[in-house]
């Protein structure tokens, strides 16, 4: 007898914003998805449409317990990423990284799966180095209120290499930029996710500081691209930088939101966050040589799209 083996992946994370793109992205490529999630940051609403699908699976699982199952492939993307929700316990944040991490290469050790980890430009802390290139190690603070999430993913980086150097696994890390699109928590806190809501219900746009911090934006659909792209490289472990080095300021960000949207409201000052990094923007040139990474979708067209997102989702009809 003929058995046809399909093959499956485990998103951990699959009901977040990033998560649910991927998933979605793995079905259409014929994988069987196990999305686990434990909900802190995602949402059901997220990957809604997908059950019923006969290739999908939805998990309750925190990733900081073991987890025993069979697959082929793992995304390990469970953490929250937003300063505020990660922040708000931020003990527990190091814990779904360091843990978490451990638990997923364990398990991926155990069944010889091939494992992408999603690692972040907060790695490189506020940098000194501009763009940054993966070989720069980073100014990163030990003890601010960033530190559970910066260094819990340094921690999580190391403990892949490790696994990678001592045990063989099959390692796959990319260092993610803001990521901005469709799916993200109208409530999420980051900076493209808060300045739509503002704009669409009429409320001040809240600027930390005064606007001249750095960010550059990447649209879902190149990020998940390249995700996918990394892991399937049979050669090469990473770290890797995925984003988008379009360069912006955050009050130029306000300013096209407010064009984009057509709104009236009006910009307003916040304290600027400690230890918000001043400047960032990817150097991309090692996701080109090795994967012809290419951000395709330019900064206005996925605001574009976003925006529509978060109009259906505050203001249906
Ligand atoms: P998100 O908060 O929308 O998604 C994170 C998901 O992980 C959520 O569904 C959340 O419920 C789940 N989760 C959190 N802790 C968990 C735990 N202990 N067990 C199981 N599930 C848990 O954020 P996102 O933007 O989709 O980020 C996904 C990944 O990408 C994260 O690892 C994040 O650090 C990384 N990343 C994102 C960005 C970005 O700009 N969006 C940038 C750098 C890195
Ligand atoms: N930011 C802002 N207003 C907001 C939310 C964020 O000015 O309502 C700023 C924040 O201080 C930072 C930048 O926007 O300089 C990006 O913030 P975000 O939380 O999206 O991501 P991160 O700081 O982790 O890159």
């Amino acid at each position: 007898m003929k058995i046809r083996k399909q093959k499956t992946a485990l998103v951990t994370g699959g009901a977040g914003f990033i998560g649910s793109h991927l998933c979605r992205r793995l079905l259409e490529r014929e994988y069987y998805v196990i999305c686990l999630d434990n909900y802190f940051t995602g949402r059901r609403e997220n990957v809604r449409d997908l059950v019923g699908n006969p290739n999908f699976e939805l998990l309750r699982h925190d990733v900081v317990e073991p987890l025993h199952i069979e697959v082929d492939r793992i995304y390990h993307l469970a953490c929250p990423a937003s300063p505020p929700h990660y922040q708000y316990n931020p003990i527990k944040t190091l814990k779904t990284s360091i843990m978490g991490t451990h638990n997923m290469l364990g398990l991926a050790r155990r069944i010889r799966a091939r494992i992408f980890q999603a690692s972040t430009s907060e790695v490189y802390g506020d940098p000194e180095v501009h763009p940054q290139p993966e070989s720069y190690n980073g100014n990163v603070s030990v003890n601010g209120i960033r530190s559970c999430y910066d260094e819990g993913k340094r921690a999580a980086e190391t403990l892949c290499y490790d696994y990678h150097r001592i045990h063989g696994v099959e390692i796959r890390v990319a260092r993610i930029f803001n990521t901005y699109g469709p799916n993200m928590d109208p409530a999420d806190g980051r900076v493209v996710s808060n300045f739509i809501v503002q704009a669409l219900r009429g409320e001040d746009l809240t600027i930390y500081g005064d606007g001249s911090q750095t960010r550059s934006f990447c649209y879902v659909s190149d990020l998940v691209t390249g995700i996918l792209d990394l892991t399937d490289l049979d050669d090469f472990t990473g770290p890797l930088n995925i984003g988008n080095d379009g360069e912006f300021t955050v009050r130029e960000l306000a300013e096209l939101v407010i064009r984009l949207t057509g709104s009236k409201s009006k910009l307003v000052q916040r304290p600027l966050p400690e230890d918000d990094p001043t400047r960032r923007k990817p150097d991309l040139s090692l996701a080109r040589q090795k994967i012809n990474y290419r951000a395709a979708v330019p900064l206005e067209q996925g605001l574009k799209d976003t925006i529509a997102y978060f109009r259906d989702v505050l203001l249906p009809e």
